[in-house]
């Protein structure tokens, strides 16, 4: 299945640094994680289909076997979708019908002052967790007879993650442009596994969060760079409610977090992590607020040409 002429184009991480002049975020224990994906995680990919399938009574059995699965692996969300080609990013094409989606939180202990070591040491460790889980997730998949393809939470993906989390139930896109769950809160990264077993699918849920995001601007206020907006846009598109979307401005957004440990603010600030009484989920003590510091932010740039922006300026963040 081809990507929709409207969809986004993969956006170049790499290309966009070096416009900056480079990555101004040195932190051994990131720079080990990150090595650790790209070197060692992503030759992983690919791997043997077994020559047996095994046969599910029903695509109910098939998913809730394979959500079974993924939560042993490592997943604290995992829902389903179908993939349309709205999800593929431009110019890409993806064989798989479904996409298993999967989530692990973040932990809020580690965004207790933000922007700071901790808090970008925790984003990338939770990307190598998810990397471990949907490389698992595949292997097993594989191992049934099935063929799938692994999108990992930060990389060369071919599917947008946040309309496939959206559509597989995990939550509302709030202000801040990053899905809310009504349970984790926002403080959560995902990846997917899409494969082409007849699987039941998940739908997009309305918890009322989307609605509360219009009366509340935490993230907003919070923002250091002043990049979540005020209002939504009607020109970015639809929310799977039937939303305009709310958009945040990466030429605000991206400069501030590349030199400030990926800043990161407005998720710990986000009330509904605080609707949780903002507390880690083992009962780990911690603030019921974050400390945000505001840093100078740095002059706003966005050096992506217009015909390769993208409406997802957070995805995988
Ligand atoms: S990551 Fe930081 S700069 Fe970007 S939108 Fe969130 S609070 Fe603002
Ligand atoms: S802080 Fe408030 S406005 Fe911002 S995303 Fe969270 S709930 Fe929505």
């Amino acid at each position: 299945m081809k990507a929709a002429t409207h969809s986004p184009p993969a956006f170049s991480w790499q290309a966009w640094y070096d416009g900056l002049g480079g990555r101004t975020i040195n932190i051994p224990e990131v720079e080990d994680l990150l090595h650790q994906i790209y070197h060692e995680q992503f030759p992983r990919f690919e791997g043997a289909v077994a020559s047996h399938k095994r046969q599910f009574d029903s695509p109910a059995e098939a998913a809730s076997h394979l959500k079974t699965k993924a939560q042993e692996l490592g997943a604290d969300i995992v829902g389903i979708c179908e993939i349309e080609p709205s999800d593929i990013y431009r110019g890409r094409s993806i064989e798989e019908k479904f996409a298993i989606a999967v989530g692990a939180r973040m932990r809020y202990r580690a965004f207790q002052t933000v922007p700071s070591r901790e808090s970008a040491i925790e984003c990338v460790r939770v990307y190598h967790q998810l990397g471990e889980t949907v490389i698992a997730l595949a292997q097993y998949i594989r191992s049934l007879g099935y063929s799938c393809e692994i999108e990992h939470p930060i990389g060369d993906s071919n599917l947008l993650h946040i309309p496939i989390g959206l559509k597989a139930g995990f939550g509302e896109l709030g202000r801040h442009g990053s899905i809310i769950h009504p349970k984790l809160g926002p403080l959560f990264r995902m990846g997917s596994v899409a494969t082409s077993i007849p699987l039941a699918i998940d739908h997009p849920i309305d918890a009322g969060i989307a609605a509360f995001c219009d009366n509340c601007r935490a993230c907003r206020k919070y923002c250091p760079a002043k990049a979540v907006p005020d209002e939504r846009s009607p020109e970015a598109g639809k929310d799977h409610l039937g939303n305009d979307r709310y958009i945040v401005d990466t030429g605000k957004c991206f400069p501030y977090f590349r030199k400030y440990n990926y800043c990161s603010a407005c998720l710990p600030v986000c009330v509904y992590n605080h609707k949780e009484w903002a507390k880690d989920f083992e009962g780990y003590p911690t603030k019921k607020f974050p400390e945000v510091i505001f840093e100078e932010p740095p002059a706003p740039f966005d050096e992506v040409p217009e015909e390769e922006k993208h409406a997802y300026g957070k995805v995988g963040r």
